[in-house]
């Protein structure tokens, strides 16, 4: 049996989850969480971000419009999001974790990476710890906080793993049963595998899971144009290899703009504090990004978009720089905007990046302005708070869009 190593845990309908440990009078009903306050004073503006399992059970599916989820289940209770409640169940949940598992990775609000290894490597002892983690769950942090545990000899196999039974659920993928197990799904039902590639896949006569399971590293590594394909077909036959990119491909941050925050102005200042933010927590874990992307929802509905290629960095004044050249145009057409987005993609380990001879930059060193960016993280974290920032930007706290 392949050896497992790592245990994935997804939180299920968390945000709705904890409001409904929280508030007993929740419980056993169809709650919505919207980003912004709802409700009748502000006409049912807004969006629902998250829902409790009875309401998706009525049929309230993906993210839609407050309106539109009270014409489904008109009697759902709309709870505005409290973040700062959720991190702290983040917490709470990785501190109990940690006392009988090693929490390698909080890995987002509602998802935990766990590193198996010795004992737990066999499977049956990886099922046993799932089984305990679960209870302790239960008992310590709360009843109605469930999750679902995928186990896998890869964070890749361990996640799809716990994508595959909601709620409470329990699964282990491994070469042991794929790509049986998995072959109901399609390749872009898989993490990391956009419509986009999807499509690049079908030129390549690759439709299916099971076509692409079997598909030679080295041809992946062509249909991706990148080493990121041979990593990913690689990972998914059971090799042990370390997931660099999030589900959404490298490092995103995005957010659902307040009123206030809605002009082109205050939005391109939130999403210079977004880039900031991003580009920290990339520096932070060792990495460099070749491609820049911003994408904003105007109040005309026409999406705004734009990205850029450049040479893999991780200094914070290269992307802001980036960031005001491709929100000019945005800026100067006066539409307002509901939702601000970037995502740093092409991720390569800054160990790994080649150097150039011109610009200049050795290999696998941070160059002078990175160390800078590096200089500045440290001096925020100490303080606890922004002493230096890059430029003109806007806090925007609270609910995180999850895309
Ligand atoms: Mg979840």
């Amino acid at each position: 049996m392949t050896p497992m190593r790592t245990l994935y845990l997804d939180m299920n309908a968390f945000f709705a989850s904890v409001e409904q440990q929280v508030q007993p009078r929740l419980r056993g009903r169809p709650v919505g969480i919207t980003a912004l306050d709802t409700g009748p004073h502000n006409n049912w503006a807004g969006g629902v971000v998250a829902c409790s399992y009875e309401a998706k059970n009525a049929g309230v599916k993906g993210i839609i419009s407050v309106r539109e989820a009270r014409q489904i289940c008109p009697d759902m209770i709309f709870i505005q999001a409290r973040h700062k409640l959720y991190a702290r169940a983040n917490q709470a949940i990785a501190r109990e974790i940690d006392k009988i598992a090693e929490v390698e990775r909080i890995r987002s609000i509602d998802e935990l990476q766990i590193g198996l290894g010795g004992p737990t490597s066999d499977l049956n002892a990886a099922l046993d710890l799932a089984h305990e983690i679960k209870r302790v769950m239960r008992e310590n942090v709360g009843t109605y906080m469930r999750c679902s545990i995928g186990i896998g000899p890869n964070q890749l196999l361990a996640k799809m793993a716990g994508k595959l039974e909601k709620p409470d659920g329990l699964q282990w993928l491994a070469p042991e049963n794929m790509p049986m197990r998995i072959a109901h799904l399609k390749p872009d039902d898989l993490p990391g595998i956009s419509r986009g590639m999807m499509q690049r896949l079908q030129k390549s006569h690759i439709w299916g899971i099971e076509e692409l399971y079997a598909l030679d590293p080295r041809h992946a590594r062509m249909i991706w144009r990148s080493v990121e394909g041979e990593r990913f077909v690689r990972a998914l036959q059971g090799e042990n290899i370390p997931l660099i990119e999030t589900s959404r491909g490298g490092y995103g941050q995005s957010k659902v703009l307040a009123p206030k925050y809605r002009s082109p102005e205050m939005a391109g200042r939130v999403g210079r504090w977004l880039t900031e933010r991003a580009v920290s927590r990339m520096r932070r874990d060792g990495y460099c990004a070749g491609k820049f992307h911003l994408y904003i929802s105007r109040f005309d509905q026409r999406a705004y978009q734009r990205s850029k290629t450049l040479t893999p960095s991780q200094d914070t004044r290269v992307f802001m720089n980036l960031f005001d050249r491709m929100s000019d145009s945005f800026i100067r057409d006066r539409t307002h905007a509901t939702s601000i987005g970037i995502n740093l993609t092409k991720i390569v380990n800054l160990k790994d990046r080649p150097g150039e001879l011109f610009l200049p930059l050795k290999p696998g060193q941070a160059n002078q302005n990175e160390k800078l960016s590096t200089l500045v993280d440290q001096l925020n974290r100490r303080y606890g708070q922004k002493v230096i920032q890059h430029g003109i930007q806007q806090e925007h706290l609270g609910f995180f869009d999850r895309g």
